[in-house]
């Protein structure tokens, strides 16, 4: 186990806590605070003992001085501050006098924002090429550094792997947490049920080659299901397809013919677009259609499949879930899941948004806050925002 905010003595110290503030921002509003809610633990925690708070993050990406204005981090100022009780000092600079003079004077329990560190990345890169220079200089900011950016624990930045080369490092409350969920998932209470949709299966390949052995059933749809159902000669009309995989679609199929679970009916249209389709079976759709929702009968195996299960992981929605006429997949399989006796983890990505917009979140066992963090976690990979904390 890695070594987390509690294993340190924070009192009277300056705490780095690398957050993951890269909130949806529309029109200057946050759209969904979700991940500030989430970084309260680890910074309700620092403020209850006692430390000296400096919190950094990302916020979208910055190429030009005008993504300096849509991205620029104080945003995330009030909202952080009504979450908590007590005010936020917002440093509008990544380094420089203004924020060493500010950290000089902090007291126990201020709390200090600095600006996007992306902003840096005018500067020949330096946050996302993980410039040492920067991260030396960061770390001179403090005394210990917390990462709790899950989402970005698959990057190597300055400001998660930078920092925590030069500076006794921890993972956050947040961290902690994922990961005690995720790694449930390497050896979970069976009989285990993988849910996997959305639209590519090549994003897929490193979770299925990973996880298929751990399973007892992989229940396949969304627009990923065609290029399956293609390798097994269906003709899939007009519906997704992503060539690239369809041998590895072809082998996997081969090597585990009763583990894998595909639709036996789709909800189709001559169109991409939200308006009514028409149920078909597999073998009927025409070259104009294509499939853009489970159908009613694969919604039954699916729950059929899922009935006895202990441990459910699914990733990706099982149609477009955007359109109202092919959410009914999704959130049949999703309100099912919350009526059973089982640990059901939501694996990242448009999953979240799925199950956010259907308002059982609270009937879940974990909803990851990661995308890309998330999928390389199940594929096994290493982290590298993990590589330099050092374990209990
Ligand atoms: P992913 O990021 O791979 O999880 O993909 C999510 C996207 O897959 C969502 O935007 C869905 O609209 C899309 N999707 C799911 N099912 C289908 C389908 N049958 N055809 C086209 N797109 C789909």
């Amino acid at each position: 186990m890695k070594k987390t905010i509690r294993d340190f003595n924070i009192e009277n110290k300056k705490v780095i806590i690398r957050c993951d503030f890269n909130v949806p921002i529309k029109e200057g509003i946050i759209k969904d605070d979700t991940r500030i809610k989430k970084s309260i633990p680890t910074i309700r925690y620092a403020l209850d003992h006692n430390a000296k708070i400096i919190l950094m993050s990302h916020l979208g990406r910055i190429k030009s001085e005008q993504d300096k204005t849509k991205n620029n981090l104080e945003i995330v100022t009030d909202r952080l501050s009504e979450l908590l009780n007590q005010k936020i000092s917002f440093i509008n600079e990544t380094r420089g006098e203004e924020l060493e003079n500010s950290i000089s004077k902090m007291k126990n329990k201020d709390i200090i924002l600095i600006q996007n560190t992306r902003y840096e990345d005018l500067n020949e890169k330096k946050e996302s090429s993980c410039n040492m220079d920067l991260a030396k200089y960061w770390a001179s900011l403090g005394d210990i550094f917390i990462n709790d950016a899950f989402g970005t624990l698959h990057r190597s930045h300055a400001s998660n792997v930078g920092i925590s080369t030069y500076l006794p490092s921890g993972i956050g409350l947040l961290v902690e947490q994922e990961l005690n969920a995720l790694s449930y998932l390497f050896d979970p209470e069976r009989p285990f049920i993988i849910i996997l949709g959305g639209a590519k299966v090549s994003d897929k390949i490193g979770l299925i080659e990973n996880l298929i052995t751990k399973c007892d059933k992989l229940l396949i749809g969304g627009g990923m299901a065609f290029t399956f159902l293609k390798a097994e000669n269906y003709n899939i009309g007009n519906s997704l397809f992503d060539e690239e995989s369809l041998d590895f679609c072809k082998k996997i199929l081969k090597k585990y013919p009763s583990k894998i679970v595909l639709p036996v009916d789709i909800v189709c249209n001559n169109k991409y677009e939200d308006t009514k389709g028409s149920i078909k079976d597999i073998t009927e759709l025409t070259s104009e259609e294509m499939g853009l929702d489970i159908g009613p009968n694969t919604i039954n195996i699916f729950k059929n499949n899922l009935k006895e299960a202990k441990t459910v992981l699914w990733n990706g929605p099982l149609g477009v879930y955007e359109f109202k006429n092919y959410v009914k997949g999704t959130n049949s399989i999703l309100n099912y899941l919350t009526t059973l006796n089982t640990k059901t983890v939501i694996g990242g990505g448009d999953t979240v948004a799925a199950v956010t917009s259907c308002h059982v979140t609270d009937k879940l066992y974990h909803i990851s806050t990661g995308g890309g963090a998330t999928l390389e976690y199940l594929e096994g990979k290493d982290l590298p925002g993990l590589r330099n904390i050092s374990e209990k």
